[in-house]
């Protein structure tokens, strides 16, 4: 279910999102903190993935990090994101989150976060869309 992989050449990803939503998700780019449109956002709904549409997190298991970042405690079901070593600043290496389905970059996951999980999803608004719970059942 939802497994089925999309590659796409960079041309067509640049030609779909926005310069910010190109950048980060397929050139693994960083949003400055607090420019984001969802990390002070409450609202109920799920966040899909701006590149292909597919459902990642839950607003249940949003909360505010402080960060400046959307960041929750775990996705919506196990295989909806991949980790994956993230070594490109050499002295704090770190695990970067992506789409299962797409291979966008969204955020980097620690362990710092809170209970139940421990985790610490720290992602980029621009790599997400936030469907409403109205939209979710057109
Ligand atoms: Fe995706």
């Amino acid at each position: 279910m939802g497994s089925e992989k999309i590659t796409k050449p960079e041309k067509e990803w640049k030609e779909q999102l926005t310069q910010e939503e190109y950048q980060v998700t397929r050139k693994k780019g960083t949003e400055r903190a607090f420019t984001g449109k969802y990390h002070d956002c409450k609202e109920a709904g799920t966040y899909h993935c701006i590149c292909c549409g597919s459902p990642l997190f839950s607003s249940d298991t949003k909360y505010d990090s402080g960060t400046g970042w959307p960041s929750f405690w775990e996705s919506i079901s196990p295989d909806s994101v991949e980790t994956k070593s993230d070594f490109s600043i050499f002295f704090m290496p770190r695990t970067e989150v992506v789409c299962s389905r797409c291979d966008a970059h969204l955020g980097h996951v620690f362990n710092d976060g809170p209970a139940p999980t421990g985790k610490r999803y720290c992602l980029n608004s621009a790599a997400l869309t936030l469907v409403k719970p109205e939209a979710d059942s057109e």
